[in-house]
């Protein structure tokens, strides 16, 4: 891949001749690419070209914005089986899911922004005011490695739509896929400088990037230890910020369940890229009396998941996507023992015959104490806590008990039941009996998950600040 060695500024590709980052496969731990470690001069070169292009790009027409999005969603498509393998070998997700998901979910939601955006209302009339949205400024955008370019598009597409213009400090454990983004960009009819994307490491050009005043607004993805820095940086000099963070979601078994269903939704979720996704349902609440059932339908279902490469079209599983995560978690897998919980599967050694690279076996514990740390952290890996319940209402109060609230789950044989007890949950979605996700719903957390919304109307208005002219 070019350009790996350059930062995008201005609408050239600028060399960086300092420190480098490698960047490892996850299923063998070779070293595929190195990026920039650039420095805090090369980003304030960025949020300046930034800062400059705003005035143009804030006054340009929605046709125009319309333009560029549909030729980035060309790109996206065209490009969709190279961006597919280059996030597959970064982070470790099974090639077919990768196709579907890290390449497919992209395009879709770049889509959905160009069939909403003609109808938008950027201008609304309440008696006798004009109520204008504008944009913001220039937005900062920091990602982590995940969804690496899933969650660059949710912030570049309706920033570029809102008329902001835009600095991104992508992940630098999986950054490749955003130099596919910005080679797109490259080829559009994007005026220079509307979109800028510096590499390197967060403690570094993130933290330039949020302590900049003429960045007017940060748009994060990642931890919530980094996202408290940036909502402390952000006070300073009354910046924006929108917040998406960590999870520690539950799916609520109750009693009149297709248990069998209900598991094996469960399980598929919570291992969905090996563990690595914020809204994974990583605690399953079942009734006491059908625990014990639901932990061998959880082995069965975890049985069929082999880890392997993650390049062969058959692999359900793959690595993790670092050995400083696949570390983490197999520590909190052994704190999981410690804790007392019932291992039901997998454990803490690295699956059979795959030493090399970042694999992690698949784990599921029973007997989980809702309070244990265990169900109370994010573990961010293929970790399943399986803990029993009373009733209803101790289901609730245990689903309700994390510090997080990104995500959730309800299984029940009546829908009724299953929307009331969904609407108990603080929680910013709630997957009703296994419901599709829908790209143009409102996405995101209550409490330390996050603050702001991504996807559909609400990712855009995120971006937009509002003024009245009273006529
Ligand atoms: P992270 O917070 O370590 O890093 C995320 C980004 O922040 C990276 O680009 C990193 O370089 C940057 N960063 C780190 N320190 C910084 C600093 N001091 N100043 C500015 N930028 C800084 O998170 P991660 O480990 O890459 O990602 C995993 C986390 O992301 C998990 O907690 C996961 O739940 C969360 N996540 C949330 C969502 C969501 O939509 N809610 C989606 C995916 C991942």
């Amino acid at each position: 891949m070019k350009n790996l060695n350059k930062n995008y500024i201005n609408g050239e590709w600028i060399e960086w001749r300092g420190d480098t980052i490698d960047v490892n496969e996850a299923a063998t731990g070779d070293v595929i690419a190195k990026v920039p470690a650039s420095g805090r001069a090369v980003m304030e070169q960025a949020i300046e070209a930034a800062h400059n292009a705003f005035e143009g790009w804030s006054e340009s027409t929605l046709g125009q914005r319309i333009k560029v999005i549909e030729q980035l969603h060309a790109g996206l498509k065209e490009r969709a089986s190279e961006i597919a393998e280059t996030v597959s070998r970064e982070v470790g997700m099974p090639i077919k899911l990768a196709t579907g998901i890290q390449a497919g979910l992209p395009a879709t939601v770049t889509g959905s922004y160009l069939k909403m955006l003609p109808d938008f209302p950027f201008t609304e009339q309440v008696g006798n005011s004009e109520v204008q949205k504008t944009p913001v400024g220039v937005v900062g955008c920091i990602t982590p490695w995940n969804y690496p370019l899933h969650q660059v598009i949710l912030k570049v597409v309706p920033a570029l739509a809102a008329g902001c213009t835009i600095v991104l400090k992508p992940s630098e454990i999986a950054p490749m896929s955003a130099y596919i983004l910005a080679d797109i960009l490259d080829g559009t009819d994007l005026p220079k400088g509307v979109f800028n994307m510096v590499c390197g490491l967060g403690q570094e050009v993130g933290d330039s990037l949020i302590k900049h005043p003429d960045v007017r607004m940060v748009s994060f993805t990642g931890s919530t230890r980094t996202g408290s820095l940036i909502a402390h940086a952000a006070a300073d000099d009354f910046k924006r910020f929108a917040l998406e963070m960590g999870g520690k979601s539950a799916s609520i078994i109750l009693p009149d369940a297709d248990l069998k269903a209900a598991v094996k939704g469960t399980v598929n979720n919570c291992l969905l890229n090996s563990g690595q996704t914020c809204t994974a349902l990583t605690r399953m609440l079942v009734p006491a009396d059908q625990h014990d059932e639901a932990c061998e339908l959880a082995a069965e279902a975890v049985a069929k998941m082999t880890p392997g490469n993650p390049l062969e079209e058959t692999t359900r599983l793959g690595p993790l996507a670092s050995a400083q995560q696949r570390d983490k978690v197999i520590d909190y897998i052994k704190l999981g023992i410690d804790e007392g919980a019932t291992l039901v599967t997998g454990g803490p050694e690295a699956p059979e015959g795959l030493d090399a690279g970042y694999f992690v076996k698949a784990t599921v514990f029973g007997n989980v104490k809702p309070d244990s740390r265990i169900a109370q952290e994010e573990i961010f890996g293929p970790v399943l806590c399986i803990i029993p319940y009373r009733d209803e209402q101790d289901a609730i109060r245990i689903a309700n008990s994390t510090d997080f609230g990104l995500s959730g789950a309800v299984w029940s044989g009546d829908q009724d039941k299953a929307k009331a007890v969904a609407g108990k949950m603080r929680t910013g979605q709630v997957f009703v009996n296994g419901g599709a996700f829908n790209p143009l719903a409102p996405f995101g957390g209550f409490g330390h998950s996050g603050i702001g919304r991504e996807f559909g109307k609400w990712g855009l208005e995120e971006f937009l600040e509002v003024r009245s002219l009273q006529l």
